[in-house]
């Protein structure tokens, strides 16, 4: 490697900025761990800032839970490799409880109701049971709970959101639910929901937005809104409309890039390089690593050429699936992209997937993935670290499908959690 990159020593290199990465981040900085972070931020846009724990289970029934823990107890019983098998319920609740302060006291409340998944309405007209809810979106609970008489508005225009669908799916459960479509102040042809969100952010758009919604409030009881509310102060945006409205107003995350999942971004953006011991490179990533038992890892960063060499004791890879580019399918296998780590995967292309793309049981390609010790650290097929400091956290560990066992954000926060507690031990 080249010795003229200028260089950054460090305890930990944390690998990737999706949640677990961002996570991690965060946990580390709060235990004063001197942190360099690499990873491009752009992942995180695409999430809906709803944050699941555990859902469903077994996923071939979709049964639906209301009540995580004991969804992960039955699921740990049943498939004992998850990654959720080797952590301890005290410190998820610990990853659960820093992680939704951290929002809180950024100005982007969360309600987490320990034991309890809360069902949340989506773009799609489905209800989904999630952990830790925007509060913007918490009336939508209560609302959808109560069947009350409901609102939804919809915007002229606007992409990624139809409150008509909505409501024709729902219908048939909750009758006291309608949508009206209404034109934007100042605004005309198609609307994208962030651009939107930023011109909420002005209190005489808001206040013309409410006088054109107020007329239609006849004997509504509960208001809701595709998500739109704010980019970077929703709250302010939110509890301002719900006055103006004098009714209980919620949000609906949209499709992706949905505003929730980016005011998430924006948040981490901003207040994790705060901390005093987190050095940050959101744009760059890793392009090349290597490891001595003498020097501990060597990173090159950058964005198609080496820009600086980052060395490291320590390194969380948090690099996320195929999506987030930590893992790699060529046409006979499934690479680990950064260190080449051994992936546990189905025996050949072939068994990838099922025969029925919408099978129940979701395909064996969703739970490859990397296996890891009781450390966090992956580990080869005899079941050893493949080094002795690598940690490894979020979707890239495998025996599980995070998608249909609606565990994202869980997995992704509780196995950060974990890992940089195993790296001071
Ligand atoms: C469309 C969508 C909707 C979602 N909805 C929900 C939801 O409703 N509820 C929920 O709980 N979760 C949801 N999630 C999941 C959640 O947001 C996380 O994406 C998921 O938990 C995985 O996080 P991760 O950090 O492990 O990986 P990713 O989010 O994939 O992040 C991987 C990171 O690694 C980085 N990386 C990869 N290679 C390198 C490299 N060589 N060098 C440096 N960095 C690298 C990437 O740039 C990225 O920052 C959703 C995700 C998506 C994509």
């Amino acid at each position: 490697m080249s010795g003229r990159l200028p260089e950054q020593h460090c305890t930990l290199a944390i690998i990737g900025s999706g949640m677990a990465g961002m996570a991690a981040a965060l946990f580390a900085g709060q235990r004063g761990i001197d942190t360099v972070q690499i990873g491009m931020t752009g992942e995180l846009s695409f999430a809906s800032g709803l944050l699941d724990f555990m859902g469903v289970h077994p996923i071939e029934t979709g049964r639906v839970w209301t009540d995580p823990w004991a969804a992960i107890k039955a699921l740990i019983k049943d498939c004992p490799r998850h990654p959720y098998a080797s952590l301890h319920p005290r410190d998820m609740r610990a990853a659960w409880a820093a992680l939704v302060g951290f929002f809180n006291a950024a100005d982007l409340p969360y309600h987490l109701q320990s034991g309890r998944n809360l069902p949340v309405l989506t773009p799609a007209g489905t209800v989904k049971p999630s952990y830790a809810v925007p509060v913007s979106c918490l009336n939508g609970v209560s609302a959808f709970e109560n069947k009350a008489r409901c609102l939804l508005i919809d915007f002229e225009g606007l992409k990624g959101f139809s409150g008509r669908q909505i409501v024709e799916t729902l219908k048939p459960q909750w009758p006291g639910l309608t949508t009206r479509r209404i034109a934007l102040p100042d605004a005309n042809g198609e609307v994208y929901t962030e651009p939107l969100a930023q011109h909420l952010e002005l209190p005489e758009i808001r206040r013309r937005l409410a006088d054109r919604i107020r007329p239609h409030l006849d004997g509504v009881e509960y208001v809701g809104l595709p998500a739109v509310l704010g980019l970077y102060q929703p709250f302010e945006v939110y509890r301002d409309l719900e006055a103006l409205l004098g009714r209980p107003v919620f949000e609906i995350p949209t499709m992706p890039p949905a505003v929730t999942g980016l005011r998430m971004r924006h948040v981490f953006e901003r207040h994790l390089p705060r901390l005093d011991v987190l050095r940050t490179h959101y744009q760059q990533q890793v392009l090349r690593a290597a490891y001595s038992a003498a020097d501990g890892f060597r990173l090159q960063i950058g964005v198609q050429e080496p820009v600086a060499l980052i060395r490291a004791q320590n390194v969380i890879l948090a690099s996320g699936r195929f999506f987030g580019q930590g893992l790699h399918a060529d046409r006979n296998r499934i690479v680990e992209t950064i260190f080449n780590l051994p992936v546990r995967q189905p025996p050949g292309r072939t068994a990838w997937h099922q025969k029925s793309f919408l099978a129940p049981q979701g395909h064996p390609v969703n739970q490859a993935g990397l296996e890891i010790d009781a450390h966090m650290r992956p580990v080869d097929p005899k079941g050893k670290p493949v080094y002795p400091k690598l940690f490894a956290a979020g979707s890239i560990l495998a025996h599980q499908d995070w998608m249909r066992m609606k565990c994202g954000s869980g997995l992704a926060l509780t196995t950060a959690y974990a890992a940089v507690k195993a790296l001071e031990q």
